[in-house]
């Protein structure tokens, strides 16, 4: 009788689909297992046909920059999109949303549109970042958005309007499963110079916030800050200054001295040992304030 890993195989028939893909060599975390399977879908069809057919487990992923993948890696299909797609620029600008930000800002900008700059320095993809309400310099994708095609676990595919998106902090309020495949920003009329120097601008603030980054693994900020009513307005890189866990190592993991709300990769950490460390700072900031902080990167995995 086959066993079940081998029962995978049958998704061979589809294009886009590989086998045992080490996942850390794409993680900004620079570690981490492998996933069983990868269909990587070119369009909307082709997702929704694969969905419908699919009866193994899945898990969704975009430009993995937010995510820590175990070490014992992910079972079942993890399901990306191709970083190509159709994207239509005006006014009301839509895009494939396995596009990376940056490439989906710099499209705009060609076309003189106003909206998207606060994304041109956040890694990974429009999905991601709809599913992550990514924001920055005071804007999220909420703010921007109008509305969002998804395929869901059936395979069916549905357009949700903004208002129907339960938006919160780094959250769309998306249910588990639903795959964004295309998002549509509202954006107006600037100029392509302006634009572009807003961009540079941004990308120069970021790289002298995050200097120490090059080279090192890591997922941005590792905990959403908590409510301020609950925190005193503390935020939570303070809260865990306050806990004296910046510097705190555990094996090749590292609470950046730099950023205490950065969680990174010195060189040769495995994701337990990023997850243990991130577990390590959750409790010593509780004992120390009453505040049990939440992670923002997802830790996904076996
Ligand atoms: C150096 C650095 C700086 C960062 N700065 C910022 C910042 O300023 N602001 C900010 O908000 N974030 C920041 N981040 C975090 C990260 O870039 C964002 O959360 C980003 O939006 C994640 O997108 P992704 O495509 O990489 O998603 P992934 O990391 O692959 O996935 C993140 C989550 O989104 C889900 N997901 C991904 N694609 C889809 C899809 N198409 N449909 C449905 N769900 C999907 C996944 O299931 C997972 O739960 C930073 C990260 C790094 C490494």
């Amino acid at each position: 009788m086959t066993n079940k890993l081998d029962q995978l195989e049958l998704l061979k028939e589809f294009s886009g689909v590989s086998f045992d893909v080490p996942l850390g060599r794409y993680s900004t975390m620079k570690c981490g297992g492998s996933a069983r399977c990868v269909y990587r879908a070119r369009n909307v069809e082709e997702l929704s046909h694969f969905r419908k057919m699919n009866t193994f487990p899945e898990t969704l992923l975009g430009g993995l920059s937010n995510v820590i993948v175990r070490t014992s890696g992910i079972g079942g299909v993890v399901i990306r999109l191709q970083n190509t797609g159709e994207c239509d620029t005006g006014e009301h600008s839509v895009f494939w949303a396995g596009v990376r930000n940056f490439d989906a800002c710099r499209m705009v900008a060609k076309e003189g549109l106003s909206g998207m700059e606060f994304l041109i320095g956040i890694p990974g993809t429009i999905g991601g970042a709809v599913a992550m309400n990514a924001g920055a310099n005071g804007v999220e994708i909420a703010d921007v958005l109008e509305w969002v095609d998804v395929v869901d676990t059936s395979g069916d595919v549905r357009r949700i309007a903004r208002h129907g998106l339960n938006f919160s902090y780094r959250s769309s309020g998306l249910a588990e499963g639903i795959m964004v495949v295309r998002a549509c920003f509202r954006l107006t009329p600037s100029s392509q110079t302006e634009v572009e120097m807003r961009h540079t601008q941004l990308l120069l603030e970021r790289a002298k916030k995050i200097k120490f980054l090059p080279n090192i693994g890591t997922a941005g900020s590792t905990f959403k800050n908590p409510e301020q009513n609950v925190s005193n307005g503390m935020k939570a890189w303070e809260l865990i200054d306050s806990a004296g866990c910046r510097g705190l190592t555990c094996g090749g993991a590292m609470i950046s001295t730099e950023h205490a709300n950065f969680l990174i990769n010195t060189g040769n950490a495995t994701a337990d040992d990023l997850e243990k460390l991130g577990e390590e700072v959750r409790k010593r900031v509780f004992d120390m304030t009453g505040i049990l902080l939440e992670w923002e990167i997802k830790i996904i995995g076996d």
